[in-house]
């Protein structure tokens, strides 16, 4: 997870050659453009969405394990973060070393078009890269003390009708997973949503259950029992409900910028 000097180097040389395209680019994959004060800077970050760079770095939480303290704890963040994403990272960038052609496309192109990604590769793909994507947008959706902002409160009346009523919906949705999966808030004609997935894909994918779940992802909320289960054991619904007071409402409110 460490990115050392070199690296850095050699991130912010390609991203002088690459130019200001590529530094756009990440920032859309992440949704995270204003959040600079609470990732590291977008130079360090560039190997995490990495277009042309050949691999995938972990990205840095921009906060400490025990940050969201007491909902969810130091140590269920750290495994998360260094050995769950860290792996998902790691079959990703074996599966382009089999497909080096890949290594040129941004992951959010790759997890739209998987249908047209090789043979070999496109379950790892899915599998993996999903899962380094699904976690790279969670990080910064993770946050103490924000609220709900005004675009967000605004889309949810018109959507939901209340937010009593869209968080309700969210939870029901979060317990509903069977199993390993997410579930979603996505924009989708100018309407929010709430859907879920199964394993790690996301409402990004081709490949996803149902063409009715695709859109932009808003929030997600990890329910794979890695995300809860040393601190709430089986108890999901106690996770589920803890996650209202660690939802970082500002990226909200910046994801739903179009
Ligand atoms: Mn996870």
């Amino acid at each position: 997870m460490k990115t050392n000097r070199k690296d850095f180097i050699k991130s912010a040389a390609l991203i002088g050659l690459g130019g200001l395209s590529m530094g756009l680019e990440a920032k859309t994959l992440f949704h995270n453009e204003a959040v600079s004060n609470s990732v590291a800077p977008n130079s360090i970050q560039q190997n995490s969405v990495a277009p042309g760079m050949g691999k995938f770095d972990l990205p840095l939480l921009g906060y400490p394990y025990n940050a969201l303290e007491p909902y969810i704890d130091a140590k269920t963040m750290e495994i998360h973060h260094t050995k769950h994403h860290q792996a998902y990272i790691n079959k990703l960038n074996e599966a382009l070393e089999k497909e080096p052609t890949l290594k040129t496309m941004e992951l959010e192109q790759i997890l739209k078009n998987l249908a047209l990604q090789p043979d070999s590769v496109r379950i790892a793909l899915r599998n993996h890269g999903g899962g380094h994507w699904n976690h790279s947008f969670f990080w910064p959706l993770l946050k103490t003390n924000t609220a709900m902002g005004a675009r967000f409160t605004k889309l949810v009346n018109d959507s939901f009708g209340s937010a009593e009523v869209f968080k309700k919906d969210f939870e029901k949705a979060a317990m509903a997973v069977f199993g390993s999966g997410w579930a979603w808030v996505i924009l989708q004609n100018d309407k929010l949503k709430i859907v879920s997935t199964a394993n790690q894909d996301n409402p990004l994918m081709d490949a996803s259950v149902n063409p009715e779940y695709k859109g932009k992802p808003i929030l997600g909320i990890d329910v794979w029992e890695h995300a809860y289960y040393l601190k709430y054991q089986n108890k999901r619904v106690d996770y589920v409900g803890a996650f209202w007071n660690v939802l970082n409402w500002d990226q909200v409110e910046l994801n739903c910028k179009s």
